[in-house]
């Protein structure tokens, strides 16, 4: 949940723990989730996807490829004509960086 839900500025979002600079607020969309939402990292070398069967869900887990820290979840419910995927991030996980 979080701070950064209604944050509509430009800039980098990045890891809170590290600095690696995570998603773009290009990429940023209302889901309605109440979750800070992307449809794409800002770069796919940043970050590890991992299946996570917790829950008795498949679900597939966000985590920060340079210290490892969990960032969320990505689903395949996102806007479609932007790939189709929603990364779902909590954004205590996540610093922000105004361009
Ligand atoms: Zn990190």
């Amino acid at each position: 949940m979080g701070a950064f839900v209604n944050n509509h500025e430009k800039g980098i979002y990045k890891c809170a723990i590290c600095g690696t600079e995570l998603f773009s607020s290009d990429t940023k969309f209302d889901s309605g989730t109440g979750w800070p939402s992307f449809t794409d990292p800002a770069n796919l070398e940043h970050v590890v996807l991992k299946e996570d069967p917790s829950l008795g869900m498949s679900r597939t887990e966000v985590l920060c490829k340079t210290c490892g820290a969990h960032l969320g979840h990505v689903f395949d419910d996102g806007p479609a004509e932007k790939g189709g995927k929603r990364y779902c991030i909590n954004s205590v996980c996540l610093e922000f960086e105004k361009k």
